[in-house]
């Protein structure tokens, strides 16, 4: 199996945050979506709703090493998350604010440009919650919640995740 690379990565991810049409009876939890690349030992998250309700980039250490009192053995690269925003930056995606990175295992890069509005709605009926049982709100487990969640469009990736 041919290992995605980190441009597969943006691309699917912006892709899915910016120019995806989401249909109009679907939900999407907030934190939004999260593709692997295992090869970096990295997970990218794309979050359509983050802080000032824009989008937020984060990259992950997936298997981060941890030690007690100490700083992770393996953090974040010491350039990576102005690596990553410089990237954002180059494929037009003005950048608004970083949040953490090196030395930690998790860095976001707050963007400027809105998700797309049917992305942004499908969140915004993730937060009104099941409304068949308005009681259990986000937290419900029935049939009619549970679908209008799967019929959100995932990103499209060109390798399958490992
Ligand atoms: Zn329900």
């Amino acid at each position: 199996m041919t290992d995605r690379t980190l441009a597969e990565v943006l691309d699917a991810g912006l892709g899915w945050l910016f120019d995806t049409v989401q249909p109009d009876d679907a939900h999407q939890q907030h934190h939004g979506i999260t593709i692997g690349l295992p090869h970096a030992n990295r997970i990218y998250g794309f979050c359509p709703t983050g802080a000032a309700n824009l989008p937020v980039v984060v990259v992950d250490v997936a298997k981060p090493e941890l030690r007690p009192y100490a700083l992770p053995l393996n953090p974040l690269g010491p350039d990576e998350l102005f690596d990553l925003s410089s990237e954002m930056e180059r494929r037009g995606f003005k950048v608004r604010k970083t949040w953490n990175g090196h030395p930690a295992v998790s860095g976001s890069v707050g963007l400027a440009r809105t998700a797309h509005p049917t992305l942004v709605a499908a969140v915004a009926r993730y937060h009104r919650g099941c409304t068949v049982h308005p009681a259990r709100s986000v937290f419900c487990g029935c049939e009619h919640w549970r679908a209008e969640g799967a019929r959100v469009i995932r990103p499209v990736l060109p390798t399958p995740a490992a």
